[in-house]
């Protein structure tokens, strides 16, 4: 497996997840349930990380996030979730953290 991208929020690490499942790249997300637990662990551990199998599907999965990094607009299309105030990317149907 290889790290493709480490996130500040796990609303960015899922989001990233979906996009490279729409390109059909399966990947994982890790550390985005020890993200609640910041503080106890160095933070550059706990930061959520999104990891491809290794090969040509990395490259690809490089390649895409590096595409929607450069692209600022998707920062703005967020929504908060009215249950729980976490926000949330407008590709997300339902918030990643309730459900709601
Ligand atoms: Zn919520």
């Amino acid at each position: 497996m290889k790290k493709v991208y480490t996130a500040d929020s796990p609303a960015i690490a899922w989001h990233f997840r979906n996009v490279l499942e729409q390109h059909g790249i399966a990947s994982l997300v890790k550390n985005d349930l020890l993200y609640s637990v910041g503080g106890e662990v160095p933070i550059h551990e706990c930061l959520p990380e999104v990891w491809v199998q290794e090969g040509l599907n990395a490259k690809y999965a490089e390649s895409i996030i590096q595409s929607i990094e450069n692209n600022e607009s998707t920062k703005n299309d967020m929504w908060l979730c009215q249950r729980c105030g976490e926000s949330n990317f407008e590709s997300f149907d339902i918030c990643w953290r309730c459900n709601a």
